[in-house]
């Protein structure tokens, strides 16, 4: 069995590298070669934190496993730790065996960036110049750097419900050599894509915030309450997710779906634009939504793509088990 600690994650995986295997690893699903197992998450009842498991199998990719971790908020006040934690198992399919278990904290800010950078990818215009960014969180700048590389943006528009915490995409933009002016949500009207990624439980962009053409990934909602945007911004769009299933219980759609503005039948799998057996945006005026929840099978294909750097860079570490 090969270990990766997490402290030599960041010097092996590139944005490229998550990219190319969440891309991947969306088609498969789509396909129906690989699937996600149904998310366990649990609240302790200990140090308030919330744990749990997100697996899966890809058949097409041999990949087998699951990722363990939650969130522990007392970890940074109390032993200056990161509140996420995450570690990712891997096995084999043919026998059962565990063959790695990899750090999972970076892997999962990466493969969510690289997720809502492949819908920007397959679903924004081609012509996509303004990029709006809802969020400024830990996970904002993630996002921000991946979707920069997607499409020749010539400025970055922020909004948080802590400004204050606008600077942290700001430094983004600037490192990009783009301008940035932090804007009110109406401001959004500009943006050609516009990524969400809050803990909200209440929408803040509405639908009459976006203009027509736009992309939006919401990257923010995963959980059962948790709310980006407004309900009936997904029924004046062309909605697509990772995962059907997750997107209508605990991803953005479970509020549409509930209002019964969106059927679950009008949620497409970008895998399926991915494929090519979906045409994706329709038209330049189309509002294309994709619904981002994280699924097992990302934290997978990012760990399975890790654990083959670490082996050619001999930084794999092999115990017996
Ligand atoms: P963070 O705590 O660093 O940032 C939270 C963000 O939410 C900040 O921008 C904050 O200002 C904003 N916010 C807080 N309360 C708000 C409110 N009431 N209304 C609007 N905005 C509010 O967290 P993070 O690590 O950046 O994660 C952000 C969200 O992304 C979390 O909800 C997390 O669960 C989710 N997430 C999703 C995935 C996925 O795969 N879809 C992966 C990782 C994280």
């Amino acid at each position: 069995m090969l270990i990766v600690p997490e402290r030599d994650i960041a010097d092996l995986i590139t944005r490229k590298a998550a990219f190319d295997a969440v891309e991947k690893v969306f088609a498969a699903m789509a396909s129906g070669a690989a699937y996600n197992f149904p998310v366990v998450r649990e609240s302790l009842g200990h140090e308030d934190a919330l744990y749990g498991f997100k697996g899966g199998f890809d058949r097409a990719g041999l990949m087998l496993g699951l990722k363990a971790g939650g969130y522990w908020p007392n970890n940074l006040e109390k032993r200056g730790l990161i509140n996420h934690q995450s570690t990712v198992f891997l096995f084999d399919p043919d026998t059962g065996k565990p063959t790695a278990m990899v750090g999972g904290n970076l892997l999962t800010a990466l493969r969510t960036a690289a997720a809502s950078a492949v819908s920007i990818k397959h679903l924004a215009r081609p012509d996509a110049s303004v990029i709006g960014m809802i969020g400024a969180g830990h996970q904002a700048t993630f996002q921000l750097r991946a979707a920069l590389e997607q499409r020749p943006f010539k400025k970055v528009i922020g909004w948080n419900y802590h400004p204050e915490m606008l600077p942290n995409i700001e430094k983004i933009a600037a490192e990009a050599g783009l301008r940035f002016e932090a804007v009110d949500l109406p401001g959004m009207g500009e943006a050609d894509v516009i990524i969400s990624i809050t803990s909200a439980f209440a929408p803040s962009l509405m639908a009459d915030h976006v203009s027509s053409g736009t992309h939006i990934a919401c990257m923010g909602t995963d959980t059962k309450g948790k709310q980006e945007v407004e309900a009936a911004l997904l029924a004046r769009a062309r909605v697509f997710t990772d995962e059907v299933t997750q997107s209508i219980t605990i991803g953005e759609a479970q509020h549409a779906v509930a209002q019964g503005l969106l059927a679950e039948s009008d949620i497409v799998r970008l895998g399926s634009v991915i494929n090519g057996s979906d045409q994706g945006r329709t038209s330049d005026t189309q509002i294309t939504l994709f619904d981002g929840t994280g699924v097992g099978l990302q934290d997978l294909a990012v760990a399975a793509a890790v654990v083959d750097l670490a082996v050619e860079n001999g930084l794999a570490i092999e115990v017996d088990f």
